[in-house]
């Protein structure tokens, strides 16, 4: 890009916006890393412990992998919960929409990364029945909602600098792929996020080209998968850059995710005509010591009086048993929370990415019960970040979970 581009570019991408605000009180669930396998269970663990590696030190030590369970537990919580439209609660999940094809690997020595799309099943050693048809049936029946979040969670380029390496990245990468477990992120957080090589030059994103590649790949496997193309994307690590927002509208994505922030602006457009969201409400008791039910209710009223949705995050291994029973309490606090949104506003609508989108553009957005009007405002707003690419991430209170924070994605 020549520098004329470039200040042309950063002058377009400094400019005010349109936010959007709604007159009632809406409310969005997004949850990632769907289908992304971990720890393989117990098995795994004992192998690993076996193998010298101390776990247990973080609770991602002990994120596994969704059972079809835990889908059917969570799916039955949701439909305890209606909203004044009369409908259930919508969760936005983002599959990971292959893992590594370990018994391939192992055959080769470890020699080269191949990949298993979740169409053609799990990693060597792992069984999860009827996993694939519980995300179906939820979809269904509408309280699952299929987005993307990659074809790997990791950049694999990153990864396969380490392929044959003899010393402690390399000796780490196959111990744990012998134990049939992909990787452990906050223990190797050199592995990066799919489009995002941290030990990458420049500002460490992927090639334009590099990425067009992943992501048309992560599209084949989604319409595999669910019979129909993803509508919301959010980017593993939440590390999207502006080539990835152009790569993914011409994949006709409508709505793109984005993390936490301090500024929590409202949902706005960009020039290609993505939705930007953010997320509002970290519920992830999982892995925050300090969570409680009135602090994340603060949150969301807070959003309701500033006229913006709230957008809770809620990473799946919340909803994971196999290894450690995170779901049970997760459960009981989303009820109490969801309960109480509900009962101080009788006016309240749980949407999905795309009926919010509906909602911007038309005033309005169908259900099964018939159309829902909201009146949407627009207000001009300027947020400085836009104009510095893909680093969103780092300006805001997202911490990483090498640090034994919050999921960053
Ligand atoms: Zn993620």
């Amino acid at each position: 890009m020549t520098l004329a581009q470039k200040l042309w570019r950063l002058g377009r991408d400094v400019l005010p916006v349109d936010g959007f605000h709604f007159e009632r009180p809406l409310v969005l669930l997004q949850s990632d890393d769907w289908g992304r396998a971990g720890q393989r269970d117990q098995e795994g663990l004992e192998q690993l412990r076996s193998a010298g590696l101390v776990l247990g030190e973080h609770p991602y030590d002990s994120y596994t992998l969704e059972t079809a369970e835990d889908l059917a537990t969570l799916g039955a919580a949701m439909k305890r919960h209606r909203d004044s439209a009369g409908r259930h609660p919508c969760l936005e999940m983002n599959f990971i929409l292959a893992n590594l094809d370990l018994a391939k690997m192992s055959a080769d020595g470890f020699r080269q990364l191949y990949l298993r799309p979740l169409t053609e099943g799990l990693p060597l050693g792992w069984v999860r029945p009827g996993l694939i048809e519980a995300y179906r049936d939820g979809i269904a029946e509408g309280i699952f909602h299929p987005a993307m979040h990659g074809s790997t969670h990791f950049c694999q380029s990153a990864i396969e600098r380490h392929l044959t390496d003899s010393g402690e990245r390399g000796s780490l990468l196959r111990a744990l792929w012998t134990a049939g477990t992909p990787y452990i992120h906050w223990r190797m957080p050199w592995i990066g996020y799919e489009y995002w090589d941290p030990e990458g030059s420049g500002d460490h994103f992927l090639p334009a080209s590099q990425q067009s590649e992943l992501i048309g790949q992560a599209m084949r496997i989604f319409s595999q998968m669910f019979s129909t193309l993803p509508y919301s994307a959010c980017a593993p690590g939440y590390r999207a850059n502006k080539d990835t927002h152009r790569i993914w509208a011409r994949h006709g994505i409508r709505v793109a995710q984005n993390g936490p922030t301090a500024l929590a602006p409202p949902p706005y457009l960009d020039r290609d005509g993505i939705l930007h969201l953010y997320r509002t409400v970290e519920f992830e008791p999982a892995v925050d010591a300090a969570f409680s039910v009135e602090s994340r209710l603060r949150r969301a009223e807070d959003c309701f009086r500033r006229g913006i949705p709230a957008i809770i995050s809620v990473h799946s291994i919340n909803f994971h048993s196999s290894l450690k029973d995170f779901r049970s309490r997760t459960l009981a606090l989303l009820d109490d929370f969801l309960s109480a949104l509900e009962a101080k506003h009788p006016d309240l609508l749980y949407l999905h990415d795309g009926d919010i989108c509906e909602l911007v553009h038309k005033g309005s957005f169908e259900t099964k019960q018939g159309s829902v009007c909201v009146k949407v405002t627009k207000r001009r707003f300027t947020m400085p970040a836009l104009g510095r690419e893909g680093d969103i991430d780092e300006s805001t209170e997202v911490s990483d979970p090498g640090d034994g924070g919050l999921p960053t994605g």
